[in-house]
C-alpha cells in the first residue's frame, strides 16, 4: 500500500509530443474538499484507502498540487457529434496528468476532469459542476461493479468556486482512471488533417501500449481493429442487457479499449422502454436505447474510415461485418443468464423479444423483474409477476414458454437457480432519482448520501441489510428527470 507521494509515473502518451497534446497546468478550485472516494479505484494505484482523508488528497485532485513526475497535457482529438464531423475537439476541461504504474505492471491514466481552460475549450469555461462529477463518479464505479467495462473514478473533489450553467453552481473535479484515453476521435483527427506520420505514430503507440498481442499477428493494425470491434460488440451487448443508456455516443466519446467512456446524461432504464432517450438535448433520438447497437456499428465504421491509410478497405469492411453477429451472440448469452438458463436453444431470441414487448407495454421495471424471477421457482415467480403486466394473455403465453424452457434446462434445485440468477441480476441499480437525491444532499454540503449510495452500488448483487430503500421502483417524479449535455 502506497502513500500519494510514492506513486511512480511513466508518461507514454506525453512522450508522443506536442502534435498529440499540449502542456497545460490545472487551475485550482477554491476550498477543495473530498466529496467521495472509491477505495476499489484507489487499489488500482496501490494507494492506501486512508490517503483519501489526508489534506494532500484534496489538494492534488483539486488542482492545487502536482507530483514532480506528472506531465499534465490536454489531448487533441476530433470526432463525429450527432452524425456530423467536428474537426475541433480535444480536452477542453480535462487534463491527462500522467500515467501511473502499479505493482501489477499496469499503467493507469490519471485524468483530472474540470481542471480549467485549455487550447481546446472553445467557448467553455473548462469546469465541471458538482452534479455531473458525482454522476460520472457513481456511474463509473457502479458499471464496474456490474461487470461492465468502464473508465473508473478515484474521487470527486468539491469546491466553493462558482460556475454558471442554467443557474449558478459549484465547480468540482473528478479524477478518472483508464488504461487509455485514446478515443475513436484521436484517429479521426490525424486522418482528416492528413498528418500521416502522426497517424502512424498514434497507431504504433496504441499497439505497443494496449494491444501488444496484435503485434504478433501477420497484419497488426487489422488485428487491432478487430480487437476494437470485438470489445465494442461485447460492451454494447452488456449495455443492452443491463439497460444502460449512454446518451452521447459521439465518436469522441468512444474508447479504443471498448470501455464505457465520458459520462454525460446517461441513465439506467427504470421501466423498460426500447425507445428511451436519456439525453434531453437529443431531439431526434439518435442515441435512444435501442439505437445504441446500430450507432455502435456506425461509430466503428467512422473509425474504419479513419484507419484506411493503414488497413486495406476490404479487410476493414469484412471485420466490421463481425460486429452484429458478435453483439447478438453476447447479448443472447447475457439474457439467457439473466433468465437463469444455462443451455442455448434456437428459440431463445424469440423468448427474449417477446418478454421485452410485454415489458414495454406493461411499463415493467427492467431490473427488478429479473431479480424477482429468480427469487422463487419459475412457476411461482411468474404467477407473482403476472399482476404487473397489462397484457395478461400475452404474459401467460410467455410464462408457459418460459417455464417449459426452464424445465428442459434441467436445474432441479431452486436454491442453486436463485444463487445463479442473483449473481447476474442486480438488486441495486444507479437510478437517476437515486443519483439526484445524492446530488441534492451534496449540494447542501451533506456527502453522506453519495457515499452510502456508492457503497451500496459497489455490491449490486448482494442484498445489504437496511438498504431496501435503494432497491425500490422510482417514484413517479423520479422517472422523468431531464438530463441534458450541459454539465
Ligand atoms: P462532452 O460532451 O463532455 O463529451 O464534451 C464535448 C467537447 O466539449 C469536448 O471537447 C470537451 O472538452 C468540450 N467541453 C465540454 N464542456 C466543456 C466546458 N465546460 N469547458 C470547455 N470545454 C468543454
Ligand atoms: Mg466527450
Amino acid at each position: 500500500m502506497k502513500a500519494l507521494d510514492e506513486l511512480t509515473f511513466d508518461n507514454r502518451f506525453a512522450r508522443l509530443g506536442d502534435a498529440f497534446s499540449t502542456h497545460v497546468l490545472p487551475e485550482p478550485i477554491d476550498d477543495p474538499r473530498l466529496v467521495v472516494a472509491s477505495p476499489a479505484a484507489m487499489a488500482l494505484l496501490d494507494l492506501d484507502p486512508a490517503q483519501a482523508d489526508t489534506p494532500m488528497f484534496a489538494q492534488l485532485f483539486g488542482g492545487h498540487k502536482l507530483w514532480a513526475e506528472a506531465q499534465p497535457r490536454a489531448m487533441v482529438y476530433s470526432g463525429h457529434q450527432f452524425g456530423s464531423y467536428n474537426p475541433q475537439l480535444g480536452d477542453g476541461r480535462g487534463l491527462l496528468l500522467g500515467e501511473v504504474c502499479n505493482a501489477a505492471g499496469e499503467h493507469w491514466d490519471l485524468h483530472l476532469k474540470g481542471a480549467g481552460q485549455t487550447p481546446y475549450s472553445r467557448m467553455g469555461d473548462g469546469r465541471a459542476v458538482l452534479r455531473s462529477s458525482i454522476r460520472e463518479f457513481l456511474a463509473s464505479e457502479a458499471l464496474h461493479a456490474l461487470g461492465i467495462p468502464t473508465s473508473r473514478a478515484l474521487c470527486v473533489i468539491g469546491s466553493s468556486t462558482p460556475v454558471w450553467r442554467e443557474k449558478q453552481e459549484r465547480a468540482a473535479m473528478v479524477l478518472r482512471l483508464a488504461p487509455s484515453h485514446v478515443r475513436f476521435g484521436h484517429f479521426e483527427y490525424f486522418y482528416y488533417t492528413k498528418r500521416t506520420d502522426e497517424h502512424t505514430a498514434l497507431a504504433e503507440h496504441v499497439l505497443a501500449a494496449h494491444f501488444p498481442q496484435c503485434r504478433e499477428q501477420p497484419q497488426p493494425y487489422l488485428a487491432m481493429f478487430r480487437e476494437i470491434v470485438e470489445r465494442n460488440a461485447e460492451l454494447i451487448a452488456k449495455w443492452q442487457a443491463y439497460g444502460f443508456c449512454h446518451g452521447v455516443m459521439n465518436t469522441d466519446n468512444m474508447s479504443i479499449l471498448g470501455i464505457t467512456f465520458d459520462f454525460g446524461p446517461f441513465a439506467f432504464l427504470d421501466d423498460f422502454d426500447a425507445n428511451f432517450i436519456c439525453n434531453h438535448s437529443d431531439d431526434r433520438g439518435r442515441y435512444a436505447f435501442s439505437n445504441q447497437v446500430p450507432i455502435g456499428q456506425w461509430n466503428l465504421s467512422a473509425l474504419a474510415q479513419a484507419l484506411t491509410p493503414l488497413i486495406e478497405v476490404e479487410a476493414l469492411r469484412e471485420t466490421l461485418g463481425l460486429f452484429l453477429p458478435l453483439y447478438q451472440a453476447h447479448y443472447l448469452d447475457l439474457m439467457r443468464r439473466r433468465l437463469g438458463l444455462t443451455r442455448a436453444e434456437d428459440s431463445d431470441a424469440k423468448l427474449i423479444e417477446h418478454l421485452l414487448q410485454l415489458m414495454q407495454s406493461g411499463g415493467i421495471d427492467y431490473s427488478l423483474f429479473f431479480r424477482r424471477l429468480g427469487d422463487e421457482p419459475a412457476e411461482q415467480a411468474v404467477a407473482r409477476l403476472r399482476d404487473d403486466f397489462i397484457d395478461r394473455p400475452g404474459f401467460d403465453a410467455w410464462a408457459a414458454h418460459y417455464t417449459a424452457r426452464v424445465a428442459r434446462d434441467g436445474e432441479p434445485r431452486q436454491d442453486l437457480r436463485r444463487k445463479r440468477m442473483h449473481a447476474v441480476n442486480p438488486l441495486y441499480i444507479l437510478r437517476n432519482y437515486l443519483a439526484q437525491h445524492a446530488i441534492d444532499a451534496a449540494e447542501n454540503g451533506d456527502y453522506s448520501v453519495v457515499r452510502q449510495l456508492h457503497q451500496v452500488l459497489s455490491q449490486p448483487f448482494d442484498e445489504q441489510p437496511g438498504m431496501a430503500a435503494y432497491a425500490q421502483r422510482p417514484p413517479e417524479w423520479g422517472k422523468h428527470l431531464e438530463i441534458s449535455c450541459s454539465s
